[in-house]
């Protein structure tokens, strides 16, 4: 806030927020941000609302400064010219961050997902909550320094995440040795921003839905490997959530001979997670880390190139599973195990077309290029999906 005292300009620290929108503002604004640009006309269509509640929620959102009413285009010279509104990017920003075991990697987005800046900090090396929170709030102070209409922060990290009476807890997460954290709590004590706490493949899920390699498809299986392994997915255009918060555990679905084969932590033999994590194909190569196993394989090591084609003919045999439960539109297939599915492509086509119901046909399937830092971006669209999606039966942040 800024006001004028005979020539002193006094700017009292007023911490811009998110409003408060009603379901017809936010379906609007939805429509705008994961379809672009929208004549008046195909936004009432799209919404179902009236033309004349078109132009009133509209025109909230214009003196809002979230969308802008642009140019006026004419239909090939016919019919009335109509004008297009379209997102103001620039008027908010959100905060991503996503933890492993041992580092923080932080996005800060606008409103359409692009991503302004990133940074990566290394994680306490006690790992020890208030430590891990605390941290959180000095990324989200330097942030708000230099972006001054932060809205929302999401969190994703590896693990399970349930709802709880005081926001999202995580309830297990194996990598930071938490267990039944209630974190959406206390990082919003320590940032007063609303949070969104994600399993990270879940929120990856989301991230490729609205503004990924899954833009456009109303159904969308989302299979993301590294230390473990997950499956999102999306039905009817809506992220599954599963009764408790964590569907798509594929991690221990038999995929081989019971009788012969790696042995997972839970005593599995032939198991996804025996075959396809980073861990078990490093420790059935032989080798010391992904990169070494993806060489020696390559050299013509016979124990690495079992290792690396049983994980991509593992990783296809879950992947024909869920293409089976689910009949997607399109598979995406991502995260730091990627090497193994590349590293071995027909090994991975011979595990899907083992399993897969010939009803199923061809679905497209994306080996997409990853990073952490695409989790940090991730639970930035879940911030962003927190303000735009419809009220009901959400929990409304006490922030
Ligand atoms: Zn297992």
């Amino acid at each position: 806030m800024v006001r004028e005292h005979v020539g002193v300009t006094i700017t009292t620290a007023h911490q811009w927020a998110w409003p408060e929108l009603h379901d017809g503002q936010r379906a609007v604004l939805r429509e705008v941000l994961v379809h672009g640009s929208r004549s008046r006309a195909d936004l009432a269509r799209r919404t179902g609302f009236s033309r004349t509640s078109l132009t009133r929620l509209t025109r909230d959102l214009v003196d809002l400064q979230f969308i802008v009413e642009g140019e006026i285009r004419s239909k090939g010279g016919r019919g009335r010219p109509s004008e297009m509104l379209d997102l103001r990017p620039e008027s908010a920003q959100f905060a991503g961050i996503k933890l492993t075991g041992s580092a923080l990697y932080a996005v800060v987005t606008d409103l359409r997902a692009n991503v302004i800046e990133s940074v990566e900090h290394e994680l306490p090396r006690s790992k020890a909550v208030p430590e891990v929170v605390a941290l959180i709030g000095r990324v989200i102070d330097d942030v708000r320094a230099r972006h001054h209409r932060l809205a929302a922060l999401g969190v994703c990290l590896a693990g399970d995440v349930e709802d709880a009476d005081g926001g999202a807890e995580v309830v297990d997460s194996p990598f930071l040795g938490w267990d039944r954290v209630p974190l959406q709590r206390l990082v919003e004590e320590v940032t007063s921003l609303p949070t969104v706490v994600s399993n990270d493949v879940q929120a990856l899920t989301v991230g490729h839905h609205w503004f990924g390699a899954g833009v456009g498809r109303s159904s969308l299986v989302v299979v993301a490997f590294g230390a473990g392994i997950g499956a999102g997915l999306v039905v009817h255009d809506e992220l599954v959530r599963g009764a408790r918060g964590h569907p798509g555990k594929v991690g221990h679905l038999l995929v081989s001979s019971t009788e012969s084969g790696p042995v997972c932590e839970r005593g599995h033999r032939g198991c996804v997670s025996a075959w396809v994590t980073v861990p078990a194909v490093v420790a059935n190569a032989g080798a010391i880390d992904l990169d070494d196993a993806i060489r020696r394989a390559g050299s013509g090591d016979p124990r690495a190139q079992a290792a690396v084609r049983g994980g991509a003919r593992a990783l296809g045999a879950a992947v024909a599973y869920l293409v089976d439960l689910v009949d997607p539109e399109k598979v995406i297939v991502t995260g730091e195990g990627l090497p193994t599915a590349r590293g071995a492509e027909d090994a991975f086509l011979e595990g899907l077309g083992a399993r897969l119901d010939p009803a199923s046909g061809a679905v497209p399937i994306d080996f997409c290029d990853f990073d952490f830092a695409d989790y940090a971006w991730a639970a930035s669209i879940a911030a962003i999906r927190r303000v735009v999606q419809p009220l009901d039966g959400e929990h409304v942040s006490a922030a």
